[in-house]
């Protein structure tokens, strides 16, 4: 996996852990979550549903491009787990500036395990998270502090 010029590459025998999730935004360096919004009530959902989850009458969603910023709203140390993931990961849910009723699941990288504070700011980072048993590499977002005095390459999650 690489990013060049804000896109994400994939190389032979890696996939994202859902298609269509990562989209270029001109003038980043990062690529952004896609996610989509109701046209109706603006609630964003990620993982993206096509039609809205709160509206009644399937009112249909956009794509929605997310700032990629959050906040820390809690976190474990992942120190059991499933195949294919390195153990001992700091696993959060992220609280989106986006939409702060919508909170992710992720992965926190490149970050020291004693510079992890509820609140801190983060952004996302797509990252290599687990192996599959056919070898497979599977890309996922995973979020780091946006502090950049914080941030420590290679610690507190997956390093790939
Ligand atoms: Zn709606």
């Amino acid at each position: 996996m690489r990013i060049e010029y804000g896109e994400l590459i994939l190389e032979a025998g890696e996939r994202t852990i859902r298609p269509d999730i990562f989209a270029k935004m001109e003038g980043d360096a990062i690529p952004h979550l896609l996610a989509r919004q109701c046209e109706d009530c603006g609630d964003i959902s990620f993982p993206p549903f096509r039609y809205c989850l709160k509206c009644t009458g399937g009112k249909k969603t956009v794509e929605k491009v997310l700032s990629n910023e959050g906040v820390l709203a809690s976190y474990t140390i992942a120190r059991q787990v499933m195949p294919g993931f390195n153990p001992d990961y700091i696993l959060a849910n992220v609280r989106l500036k986006d939409d702060p009723s919508l909170v992710l699941v992720a992965q926190l990288t490149d970050v020291k395990l004693e510079d992890v504070e509820i609140d801190m700011e983060l952004t996302m980072v797509p990252k290599i998270i687990k192996t599959l048993m056919n070898g497979e590499k599977v890309v996922s977002y995973c979020f780091r502090p946006k502090d950049p005095a914080k941030v420590t390459l290679g610690e507190g999650g997956q390093t790939e």
